[in-house]
């Protein structure tokens, strides 16, 4: 060791004066340059490639040897002054369980060698391989150890029984786990159908690639990128993943289907079956290669010089730093909005602290925005609006609530943005409280009505109050979501949310066949989709007209038992048949695009209304409750109609004059589509951005 080190001294002194950056590819091998010889001054960019004290624990090594790698891991991405990791994934590990700045945290995915994994001759391979033709054949790539999840394909392929075609696994690679899988195989009488190829060399393994009618990668998980889905699909061969790690981020711009939970043998199973029978196809080769394309090594080569060039120069800063603050992880409204808008901001490095976990961090990690969950108790977090009274305020939330923004002050203290961005009432409190306490400016952006009909009296007065004194700015959704607040004049900014971009482009409808009216939004009460039953019910008692309510409850009981009423009001009506109840959609153009009218009915105002911008970007007629920000998008008999919240009659007839005036809806929706374009992510980040950049001149 003292003869290494040495060397490496020498060796270091040496190069020293030619050098600008040391890049180190391992925890372990950065310690020399950190400590040892005159490469101490450069700086150092450390690629992560896993968390090697993690990986430690999940092969079960002792304690002792756990924390020294946790030590050296510590030490070495604190004193990096870049980091680079190949998936977002791993840069939110980095940021949650290493407490590194995100700033630093540069994702570059790796490419893959397109011209030796390519598709080639699929007869050749399979005689090569010594497989039959007619075979059904999966393959899967990995290391043997336990994180790679291949035990549980194994027990998801013995739940195959296809009758059409005979199936084949191929298990390639070595490793500690090799003899338990194979007499798992045994045990669970499937031997026949698996084999065990042990490592291949390079031309061996595009062969098998090209054989396979899929490959699986079953992780279980720290995958911090996944080379064999690149690899696989480079050669033509479709990839069905799990949701670990990083491999959403690489299958979800090909196909979201593609992704299984890590862990669940039976969703993996079903998914196989799927694609055996062709009820849930997998993408064709050419699909597949030109997905792989997209990830080139010289992309990432530009990007990683990049890195070395900021880690050279690392006063030059063009970019605002903006921390996001939520208290939700549910894809409910206002959480959507943040994450449509965040990835247009292209000024911005934007990073999120959430108040738990759940599929918003998921999803912002899937779209490439830095992530961490800074958990908060749940008697504060799961406070419901409706249990807020004067004098009934319990200790244990207050408590809850302000160990929560002492915790969040110190975060931000050291992640020092140069603003924060509040995205919902309840960050808006704690996070208002803590950034004011580290200096940092924040912006309140309301995306709720702060008034009587939708807040307990002691919260809205509370939020008027603060709402003068702690932001820095105020960003409301509507011109009448801003006047709850109460501002003086001339304060707080309007900004609309932005429209999903996947909805831009609407397919002509089928003509001849029956109406077909929706709705969606949560399933709540003041969402008024009991309103919505009763005027289709009055409108069309019987015909052929169809209806499909879209969403489903999100906050509490209330909403659940609301479900449940509505469920009754639709079978008292005798109209089970023509009105579905669809659940939560995450694909909501898919639904929007089945439909002829999208009806909105809330019984209060509206905040703002997405669903009724992603309705006429759709090119559909809306029919909408016309106050709040409903009745500032859409202008009635131009581009939608209006009528009287909760007035099923007038909702009765509007529907009534739809359904009799084809032309009327075309003419509605064109226009519709037309008006929805002002509402692109692109034009409301600029929005936002001017706010930040108005609030940095005043500080
Ligand atoms: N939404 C969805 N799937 C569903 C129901 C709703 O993705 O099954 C989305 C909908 O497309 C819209 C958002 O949820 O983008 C609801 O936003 P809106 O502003 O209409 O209402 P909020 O939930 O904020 O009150």
């Amino acid at each position: 060791m003292l003869v290494r080190v040495a060397r490496f001294w020498a060796v270091a002194n040496r190069v020293s004066p030619g050098t600008s950056v040391v890049d180190s590819h391992f925890a372990l091998y950065s310690i020399l340059p950190l400590t040892v010889g005159a490469l101490r001054k450069c700086p150092l960019v450390v690629h992560f490639q896993g968390p090697w004290a993690g990986e430690s624990t999940a092969a079960g090594h002792g304690l002792a040897s756990v924390k020294a790698k946790q030590l050296v891991e510590r030490l070495v991405y604190r004193r990096a002054a870049e980091i680079v990791t190949l998936s977002a994934a791993f840069r939110r590990l980095l940021v949650e369980r290493y407490g590194i700045s995100p700033w630093h945290i540069h994702v570059i995915p790796p490419g893959v060698d397109l011209t030796h994994f390519k598709p080639g001759d699929w007869a050749m391979a399979r005689q090569g391989l010594n497989l039959p033709c007619d075979a059904w054949i999966a393959v899967v790539v990995r290391r043997l150890v336990s994180r790679m999840g291949v035990d549980v394909l194994l027990r998801a392929w013995a739940q195959l029984r296809p009758r059409s075609v005979s199936p084949i696994l191929l298990v390639v690679g070595t490793g500690p786990e090799r003899a338990r899988l194979e007499a798992l195989t045994t045990e669970l009488g499937i031997e026949d159908t698996v084999r065990f190829l042990g490592s291949l060399g390079d031309e061996a393994l595009v062969d098998c690639y090209r054989a396979a009618d899929i490959s699986i990668v079953p992780s279980l998980a720290l995958e911090g990128f996944g080379l064999v889905v690149l690899e696989a699909l480079a050669s033509g061969t479709p990839v069905v993943g799990t949701d670990a790690g990083g491999l959403p981020e690489v299958l979800a711009g090909l196909d979201k289907g593609l992704i299984v939970r890590a862990g669940d043998r039976d969703a993996l199973a079903r998914r196989l079956l799927g694609a055996i029978d062709g009820s849930e196809p997998l993408p064709g080769p050419a699909a597949c290669r030109s997905h792989a394309e997209r990830f080139t090594w010289s992309e990432a080569a530009h990007r990683n010089l990049a890195v070395y060039e900021r880690a050279v120069r690392p006063r030059h800063r063009s970019r605002l730093r903006v921390v996001y603050l939520d208290h939700c992880a549910r894809l409910s409204g206002g959480e959507l909005a943040m994450l449509r808008l965040l990835p247009a901001l292209s000024e911005v490095d934007a990073h999120v602290i959430l108040a738990e976990d759940g599929p918003l961090a998921a999803q912002l990690t899937q779209a490439g925005i830095s992530v961490e969950v800074l958990p908060m108790a749940e008697a504060a977090r799961g406070m419901h609006r409706d249990r807020l009274r004067v004098g009934h305020f319990p200790a244990h939330t207050a408590v809850a609530a302000a160990t929560h923004a002492i915790r969040l002050r110190s975060r931000l203290a050291h992640l020092r943005p140069d603003l924060v961005h509040t995205n919902s009432l309840k960050a808006a409190l704690y996070g208002g409280v803590a950034s004011r306490a580290a200096g940092i400016p924040a912006i309140w952006h309301i995306r709720d009505r702060v008034e009587e009909d939708y807040l307990p009296r002691p919260a809205v007065s509370l939020i008027r109050l603060l709402a003068r004194h702690i932001p820095s700015a105020v960003v409301a959704n509507s011109r009448s979501t801003l006047a709850t607040l109460h501002l003086p004049a001339g304060q707080g900014t309007v900004v609309p949310s932005p429209i999903g971009p996947y909805l831009t482009c609407a397919s002509p409808r089928a003509p001849h066949r029956p109406l077909q009216v929706g709705m969606v939004g949560r399933i709540a009460p003041w969402k008024g989709q009991h309103i919505f039953v009763d005027a289709f019910s009055r409108a069309f008692p019987n015909g052929p007209e169809q209806a499909t309510i879209i969403g489903s409850p999100m906050f509490g009981t209330d909403e659940e038992t609301y479900e449940k009423a509505l469920h009754r009001q639709i079978n008292d009506h005798g109209l089970e048949a023509r009105i579905k109840l669809v659940g939560f959609r995450h694909d909501v153009a898919a639904e929007l695009d089945r439909l002829d009218v999208l009806v909105h009915a809330s019984i209060i105002p509206e905040p703002f209304g997405q669903v009724v911008v992603e309705g006429m970007s759709a090119g559909l007629a809306v029919v909408a409750a016309g106050d709040g920000g409903p009745a500032e998008i859409v202008t009635h008999g131009v581009d939608g109609l209006l009528y009287p919240p909760g007035d099923a009659c007038a909702l009765t007839t509007a529907l009534g004059r739809l359904a009799g005036d084809g032309n009327l809806r075309q003419a509605l929706g064109s226009a519709a589509r037309k008006r929805a374009e002002e509402f692109r992510p692109q034009r409301v980040a600029e929005e936002v951005t001017e706010v930040y950049r108005e609030v940095l001149r005043q500080a």
